[in-house]
């Protein structure tokens, strides 16, 4: 291969055309046929081998990807993947057009190459070894990159060398008991705002509101609680900061802030840093943390580089490797990592470096005082600001861990949320999936599975072989571990041979399925089936009566070994030193989640022919993808799931913070009593305060809404017409939403070329091979560009300024018509139910549109029968038109010339 990048060819596909430029750079226009042809027998330059396949049709596209050369040479470094973004970040003149970015690859390979011979270039430790290790793995760039960086001298730190340790720390003191003066809170909300800025009386009332949550309980269970509404544009975040700050200072306690998405808890890292503006001090002080799930497990990644992986999976663990040793903390999903890179593995890999099957040995670990989630979770004892996400703070909540007093103060943003996150947290399933999970847990990996994965008996082999009342409670668990579903449980099922106690529940739950479920025909056809648990057949309860006896059986010994590791830790024999301390704790913690899932598998299996429980909706149900099945089982669904978030979250707290920009789905008083429903604040004995502040924003000037009134319903074509002409109109910017993945694809199918040649990309959630994340960045970086999506676009975007201007909605977001719902719109008053839910999703996804004074844009929905009563979901004082489609086009390409002509005169679409 040629080491000058220059003479190399390089290939763009995009839905306009393909482009090759030639080893002398001369750049063509080919067909498709020829561009795989030329590809397939010479690698090539591209950028997203993954994209660039999906454009060609040609998946196996392989060659030499800048993405990937980006993620070995600069890693924990941000980039939007894209020739634009990387242009931007290496700071080289980006292309002009899509016909330039043939030319510009070899161009930018140069300058990225070049970096290596820089003395100043940052990452240059450990890069050498890494090298070293992707040529053995013939790795396509390493014939270019590896004659550039000269071998290190012999004290060089390799990653797990260069990684520090985390150290033990006392726990932390309860907090003082104090009162935060409302003026020291604007005061503080002053300083934070900085010298100089505009005042803004709605963020100064909202935060003195706020501060009431910091001040002392007066009863036990009854925290000081204020669910507060505080429109978009009022500075919501530094408005509950500045008094949690003021409260920290006096207190020195320490304020959990929990969100729904990571988007928010990325914003809430960056905000932070103005109360600790020292770089240091902020890492110590604010800590993020998300699921284990989330964090590199370094002892899986030292697996996968001595030669668990192979092939792409073992230079994606190369890449991995080099980002470890520069990440702030190890959050491989949503934190420093980048977003594309595992897309471009086709994620082949990415999971089993992570630790999402609970095997993690703790302090048998070599890595263990290096480890990512333990500094974490050692950290976020000591912090200030501890930024969650409901799910993590809800577990927490629900099964703490030792390690210091816990956050006395909550701060739920988001707090619409609370309620899904919620139904997901407090519910139970028993299906074949999890029960797979929880036999791979007691007895480790079978057949041929490589690695290092290994099961109760490994992870406890010190009890084993000291302590006889564990062993014998051990040996007992893996026994009875072995009655649960194996690998090839999904095939015998289909076959009707099931094997063992819960197969044969399987088999029963699926075949009452299939003879009573409902397959609606509809959008969602080929995906979930269910039934309600009523009324079950003979057979249903005779395996619901075996599969308890065998869920016990398993039950039994590990409740026995959990008090046997409680005994231990209580009165610690000799051979108990600090490592088995620490990995018996560690045993004992996800032993306990284990004993909680199988407590809740046998109240539910007692509910197969035994009286419901009206507190819970219980259904059977085989979870399909495109008709292909991949679980089944018995599901149980609190009807209230803000229930248990009252009583197990918000009672202990002393201080809780619950808000959002939409939590009232509506205006006036009844919006409280739904926000009070949603949040679970009507369980908390009347102590509950509202507040509430509008958003500063003109939404009458700023913004309207367009109902088109003249697409038949389910006429695909003509949704996929409406869409084409309503971007074309607005020169892109336009957000897309979608309630069904289905319709999404298929307008995307018919439009995407169109659009394209237009000089409109169009980016796709569900069919472009790119994480939302990146999608989201891909769009705010190029105002041309719009985006399609479903429900995480529609709940937590933010992309302010001209990027985008318009959002389309395919129709009002009726509710799935599941069992669940049916139950909770029975219980919650039928069609003021749907309504409340509707207008929640409709008020989201308006929230989209404008977040900044100077933003300007249009909500169009393409509904003909929209009903008026949904029309309170929107700002009071919004314009509202009902047009046919031909005006409505018209409206938006007039208003998109207005707004280059005055708001956004930078702006020039194509
Ligand atoms: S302590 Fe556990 S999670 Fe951490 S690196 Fe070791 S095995 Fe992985």
């Amino acid at each position: 291969m040629a080491s000058d990048p220059l003479s190399l060819p390089a290939i763009h596909a995009s839905h306009v055309g393909i482009w090759i430029a030639d080893t002398h750079g001369r750049v063509q226009r080919v067909g498709r046929g020829e561009a795989i042809a030329a590809v397939a027998a010479t690698p090539h330059l591209l950028l997203n081998a993954t994209l660039t396949g999906d454009r060609l049709g040609y998946p196996e596209l392989s060659g030499l990807d800048l993405l990937e050369l980006f993620a070995f040479l600069y890693p924990a470094r941000f980039a939007v993947p894209t020739p634009a973004g990387i242009a931007a970040t290496i700071g080289i003149t980006p292309p002009k057009t899509e016909e330039d970015i043939a030319a510009f690859l070899p161009q930018a390979t140069a300058a990225m190459l070049a970096g290596i011979d820089d003395p100043a270039w940052p990452e240059r430790e450990g890069a050498w070894h890494g090298m070293q290790a992707l040529a053995r793995q013939c790795w396509p760039w390493a014939p270019l990159v590896q004659p550039r960086p000269t071998a290190p001298d012999a004290n060089e730190r390799w990653l797990f060398a260069r990684l520090p340790e985390w150290e033990e720390a006392p726990p932390r003191a309860a907090p003082r008991q104090v009162r935060v003066n409302p003026d020291d809170v604007t005061a503080r909300l002053d300083r934070l705002t900085g010298d100089g800025a505009e005042r803004r009386p709605g963020q100064q009332e909202y935060a003195r509101a706020t501060a009431a949550i910091f001040e002392p309980r007066e009863r036990k269970d009854a925290p000081q609680m204020l669910v507060a509404e505080a429109g978009t544009g009022i500075g919501k975040t530094l408005g509950y900061l500045a008094p949690a700050k003021q409260w920290i200072d006096q207190s020195a306690g320490s304020v959990c802030i929990s969100t729904f998405t990571k988007a928010l808890q990325r914003q809430l890292s960056r905000e932070t840093e103005r109360l600790y503006p020292d770089a240091a001090t902020h890492r110590e002080k604010v800590v993020v943390r998300k699921g284990r799930e989330n964090y590199l497990c370094l002892l899986n990644l030292e697996d996968a580089l001595q030669g668990g992986f192979s092939g792409r999976a073992a230079i994606l663990a190369q890449l991995v490797a080099r980002w470890a040793a520069y990440t702030r903390d190890g959050d491989m999903v949503g934190g420093d990592l980048p977003g594309w890179l595992p897309a471009l593995f086709r994620r082949n890999g990415t999971t089993a470096l992570t630790d999402r099957r609970g095997e993690c040995i703790y302090a048998g670990c070599p890595h263990f005082r290096k480890c990512f989630i333990e500094r974490s979770a050692r950290a976020a004892t000591q912090a200030d600001i501890v930024i969650a996400n409901h799910a993590l703070t809800m577990v927490q909540a629900a099964r703490p861990r030792d390690g210091g007093a816990p956050a006395t103060r909550l701060i739920f943003d988001e707090g619409h949320h609370l309620w899904d996150a919620a139904d997901s947290m407090f519910a139970a399933a028993l299906t074949g999936q999890e029960a797979v999970e929880i036999r791979r847990w007691v007895l480790g990996p079978e057949g041929k599975s490589r690695g290092r994965r290994r099961g109760l008996a490994a992870r406890l082999a010190d009890v084993a072989s000291y302590d006889e009342a564990g062993e014998r409670a051990i040996q007992a668990a893996i026994a009875a571990a072995a009655e649960l579903p194996g690998d090839g449980w999904l095939g015998r099922l289909s076959e009707n041979d099931p094997w063992g106690a819960i197969e044969r529940l399987l088999a029963a739950v699926r075949g009452q399925v299939y003879a009573r479920a409902v397959d609606t025909r509809t959008a969602d056809a080929g995906y979930g089936l269910e039934t309600e648990l009523a009324d079950p057949d003979a057979a249903l309860v005779a395996a619901a009566a075996g599969a308890s006896d065998a869920v016990e059986a398993l039950l039994r010994p590990l409740l026995a070994l959990g008090k046997r590791l409680e005994a231990l830790i209580e009165d610690p024999p000799d051979w108990l030193d600090g490592q088995a301390r620490a990995r018996v704790d560690g045993a004992r913690h996800s032993l306990g989640t284990r004993v909680d899932t199988l407590g809740s598998w046998l109240s539910l299996l007692g509910r197969v022919g035994g009286p419901a429980d009206p507190d819970f909706v219980d259904w059977l149900a085989i979870d399909r993808y495109d008709g292909r099945e991949f679980d089944c089982g018995l599901h149980r669904h609190w009807l209230d799931p803000a229930r248990p978030i009252a009583d197990i979250v918000y009672r202990p707290a002393q201080g809780v913070l619950v808000t959002s920009a939409t939590l009232r789905s509506g205006h006036g008083a009844q919006g409280w009593t739904e926000a009070d429903i949603r949040t679970g604040a009507r369980h908390m004995d009347g102590s509950v305060r509202h507040f509430a502040v509008p958003s500063p924003f003109d939404y009458a000037r700023q913004s309207e809404i367009i109902i088109v009134t003249d697409l038949a319903r389910g006429d695909l074509p003509a949704l996929a017409g409406a869409y084409s002409r309503l971007i074309e109109a607005s020169g892109g910017g336009a957000l897309g939403l979608f309630s069904a993945i289905r319709r999404l694809r298929i307008v995307h199918a018919r439009i995407a070329d169109r659009l394209a040649r237009a000089g409109l990309p169009l980016y796709a959630q569900h069919v472009d091979p790119l994480d939302t994340g990146t999608l989201v960045d891909i769009f705010r970086a190029d105002p041309h560009a719009s985006l399609l999506g479903t429900d995480a676009l529609r709940d937590g975007v933010d992309v302010p300024g001209e990027s985008l201007r318009q959002v389309i909605m395919e129709g009002v977001p009726w509710p799935r018509p599941t069992i669940l719902h049916a139950a909770r719109r029975a219980a919650q008053g039928g069609n003021a139910y749907d309504d409340m839910v509707i207008r929640g999703r409709i008020g989201q996804a308006f929230g989209r549109l404008i977040r900044r004074a100077d933003d300007f844009g249009q909500f169009v929905m393409l509904s003909p029968s929209f009903p008026s009563r949904l029309l309170s979901a929107f700002p009071e004082g919004t314009p509202i038109r009902r047009l046919p489609l031909d005006e409505a086009v018209n409206h938006v390409a007039a208003a998109n010339v207005e707004r280059r002509k005055t708001a956004f005169p930078a702006f020039s679409p194509s």
